[in-house]
């Protein structure tokens, strides 16, 4: 089969690998149809998260099971499937309190030993352990482009909101257009925010986040803080999702959020920062943080995508063949594509 495999900082190729057998009951074996490239993936391609080389990279799939061990009930030979983008085992402490992203035995695909060695789903098969929890159904009449997200971009736009508790009637400001926030946006309005405010410098992410029902502002060229509470008496909003991580938006998201408000931090933070603690302290705030959980929430995100409240398919616009993997890192990688769908 063909896989994309990472070489060294900036460079992946296509690769001829033997197919992969399953070796466990819990395993499930898939035709890969679609596959998405992703921020993580980025952060591989230039080094920051090390991986082997020869490693296959990706973790946004579709395809068709081809084989199943005996354990596995939940799909069968021949369902079209999508997958999350790590592995729990569904045993463990932080599995049975349901935090399967904190999974003590969890495992990403694409992304190294490190991060539990398992191969990833930019290639054409692709071996899914844990297949009954990391595997569900593509709802009948689903597009693969559109699947390939509940389990990873869409599953976190949602988390960031659902984890700052967002209830029906809250106003909410998102920071950061890309994919996540971009689903945030949605994941927010579908779950009945009043207002969403989008906060961005790229004109064509705040056209679409204005498209799907966001008031779209400026980062630069108008003055957030001011736009804000201007349209909240003065107070800010319930919720602000950063969907950058770092500490210059996490010191806007505190600066945004109204008194005793939340604060949810989806983007990825790395080491020390310094954000101004004393003014979340003195406004009572909330603070939540981390990874999302996309194995909790991936029935109801594509229950929501299924009626139609959630469509992540204005986001793909690139197409291209797994055998462009080159220049498909490469248009990636100069921020031009919001999302790439790979096919075979
Ligand atoms: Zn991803
Ligand atoms: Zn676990």
């Amino acid at each position: 089969m063909r896989a994309i495999t990472f070489q060294a900082p900036g460079e992946v190729r296509v690769d001829e690998k033997p197919d992969p057998e399953i070796a466990a009951a819990d395993e499930a074996l898939v035709r890969v149809e679609a596959s998405g490239i992703c921020g993580s993936d980025l952060h591989i391609f230039h080094g920051r998260v090390p991986v082997e080389p020869g490693f296959t990279i990706g973790h946004e799939f579709v395809g068709t099971v081809l084989a199943v061990g005996d354990d596995v009930e939940r799909v069968a030979v021949g369902d079209r499937v999508l997958g999350c983008f790590h592995t729990a085992c569904a045993t463990c402490g932080a599995c049975l309190r349901g935090d399967y992203h904190r999974c003590e035995h969890g495992r990403t695909f694409g992304h190294g030993s490190k991060l539990g060695d398992l191969q990833g789903a930019q290639a054409e098969r692709l071996l899914v352990p844990r297949a009954n929890l990391t595997l569900r159904r593509v709802p009948e009449g689903m597009t693969d482009e559109a699947a390939l997200f509940a389990g990873d971009v869409m599953g976190t736009g949602y988390h960031a909101v659902a984890h700052a508790g967002m209830r029906s009637g809250d106003t909410v400001a998102v920071l950061g257009l890309g994919p996540v926030g971009l689903c945030a946006v949605q994941a927010a309005l579908a779950g009945g925010a009043v207002e969403v405010f989008a906060i961005d410098s790229v004109g064509q992410r705040l056209e679409m986040a204005r498209q799907f029902g966001a008031q779209p502002i400026h980062l630069t060229e108008e003055e957030p803080k001011r736009v804000v509470r201007a349209a909240t008496e003065g107070r800010g909003v319930d919720v602000v999702v950063d969907a950058v991580g770092d500490p210059g938006p996490l010191e806007m998201a505190i600066s945004l959020a109204r008194d005793a408000g939340t604060v949810s931090g989806i983007g990825a933070y790395a080491g020390r920062g310094e954000v101004p603690l004393g003014l979340a302290w003195l406004k009572g705030q909330t603070l939540r943080l981390g990874l999302a959980n996309v194995i909790a929430h991936v029935d109801r995100v594509l229950a929501l995508m299924q009626a139609g409240k959630l469509d992540p398919s204005p986001l793909v616009t690139h197409h291209m063949k797994l055998d462009k993997a080159a220049e498909a890192y490469a248009l990636y990688d100069q921020r031009e594509a919001l999302k790439i769908v790979l096919t075979p």
